[in-house]
């Protein structure tokens, strides 16, 4: 039977999300996603409409599927944790069963098990602050919805992944070199990030034998990346600097993705792998 992935963090196809979810599929694995509440109605309809369907083109000219798509918001881990005022918003009231425990019971019910989670989701209420300014409340939510958000998933699927499974979330190099523009915590949500990789990777790896990696990528121009408004000038940055002078395809990570959730990868976990253009590697601009 061919592997069965629930990737977290796909609301368009412009994003990393989607290009793993396309890389999996392409390597034959069957795809759940979870989009988050708020953007459901219109990539679903988009999905209908057949906006995405260039996008979804395989190598064989055939539409790659989404088994099923799941309302999710990660920041939330149960119903009980979620306040008055977002059950009654009416972004939130049209769908059900959208916190991280719902969701993983649905998966079961649905599927029974998974092999491979992907976690390619942030958000950072404050990201256009500096650090130094940001609020408690700011820099708490960008670790709530970045790095948190990684913890619940993986323990609430963990149960559900099959033994010899693979997990993976992306990162950005803000956590460990000083990114002028990535604040409000989200530097130091990434720098969590990563080090929960490797402590999930010993906990995930003695439990049930799965691999915890995450993919340090490059920057594109996705929805999330022009909120925070500076990654026109990070892409140019990028390709003056980097050892290879190319723009950074989405694809690109999607493949690395399944790699790392692949057995060619098996023994490779608690991993920070750099997918950049080795840019990471330049001590100076050149
Ligand atoms: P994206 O907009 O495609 O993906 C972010 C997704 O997170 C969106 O679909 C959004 O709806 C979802 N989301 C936000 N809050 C959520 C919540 N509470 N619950 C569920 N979903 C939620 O943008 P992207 O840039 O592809 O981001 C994917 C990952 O890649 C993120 O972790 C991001 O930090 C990382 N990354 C991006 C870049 C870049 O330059 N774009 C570089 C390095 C790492």
């Amino acid at each position: 039977r061919g592997k069965r992935a629930f990737i977290a963090g796909v609301a368009d196809d412009n994003g990393y999300g989607w290009a793993i979810a396309k890389s999996l599929a392409q390597a034959g694995a069957e795809i759940l996603v979870g989009t988050w509440v708020p953007a459901l109605n219109i990539f679903e309809s988009s999905l209908r409409r057949g906006k995405f369907d260039e996008s979804r083109k395989l190598q064989d000219g055939s539409l790659f599927e989404i088994a099923k798509v799941y309302p999710l918001d990660a920041v939330y881990d149960t119903p009980e944790d979620v306040p008055e005022d977002v059950k009654a918003n009416k972004r939130y009231a049209g769908a059900k069963n959208w916190t991280v425990k719902e969701v993983v019971e649905s998966v079961k019910n649905d599927f029974g098990t998974i092999d491979i989670l992907v976690h390619s989701l942030a958000n950072g209420p404050e990201v256009s602050k500096l650090l130094s300014e940001t609020s408690r409340k700011g820099y708490l939510a960008a670790l709530s919805a970045s790095s948190y958000s990684y913890i619940s998933l993986l323990k609430h699927f963990l149960p559900i992944i099959n033994p010899g499974g693979a997990s993976l979330s992306l990162t950005y190099i803000a956590s460990e070199r000083i990114i002028p523009g990535y604040g409000g915590g989200m530097s130091s949500a990434k720098a969590a990030l990563e080090s929960d990789t490797r402590v999930l990777a010993f906990e995930a790896g003695r439990k049930k034998r799965i691999r915890v990696n995450t993919i340090s990528a490059g920057p594109l121009g996705s929805r999330a990346a022009k909120a925070i408004g500076f990654i026109d000038t990070m892409i140019d940055y990028s390709y003056t600097n980097a050892p290879i002078q190319k723009e950074l395809n989405a694809e690109e990570v999607g493949n690395t993705a399944a790699f790392l959730a692949s057995p060619l990868a098996s023994a490779i976990t608690g991993a920070v792998i750099y997918v950049d253009n080795g840019l990471n590697a330049m001590g100076v601009g050149v």
